[in-house]
């Protein structure tokens, strides 16, 4: 677990410093904004969607490193991946932040996004690491609001 946690602030400086797939894309046939009021985080996520594969994804925003490395990660995640795979993944990575601290993630299936388990222990934090798939799940049922972590 301390490896994990020594990973963990290094994900976190290296893609709040350089977040892959920043920018928008063009054209986009998926948006949505998301918005995390505790903490400030903003994010407009773009998805191009073709036969229910996510074909190219990227996000705009400001927030805190934790939410805008989260985001990055996702989109690094999620390019290539089928809609139901990206829905199943959504429901994994929320369970993995909010399961207890100390419970081992599975390193297999979550990969790279099992550092995240980071933010469990601390409640605040569990919104910015969500913001992101939260926003991505809004994107995919094309609702155009903005969506609020509270
Ligand atoms: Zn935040």
């Amino acid at each position: 677990m301390d490896e994990l946690r020594e990973l963990y602030q290094q994900v976190i400086l290296d893609h709040n410093k350089n977040p892959k797939n920043f920018g928008k894309i063009e054209p986009a046939n998926r948006t949505a904004e998301g918005y995390n009021p505790l903490c400030g985080d903003r994010i407009d996520l773009y998805l191009q969607v073709e036969d229910g594969i996510i074909k190219d994804i990227s996000f705009e925003g400001a927030g805190c490193a934790i939410s805008k490395a989260s985001a990055s990660v996702m989109t690094t995640v999620l390019k290539g991946k089928s809609l139901a795979e990206a829905e199943q993944l959504f429901r994994k990575f929320q369970k993995l932040i909010t399961s207890e601290p100390g419970a081992e993630p599975d390193l297999k299936e979550m990969g790279k996004l099992a550092i995240f388990c980071g933010v469990r222990e601390f409640p605040l934090r569990v919104k910015c690491a969500g913001l992101a798939w939260h926003t991505m799940v809004a994107a995919l049922k094309n609702e155009n609001k903005t969506v609020s972590t509270e």
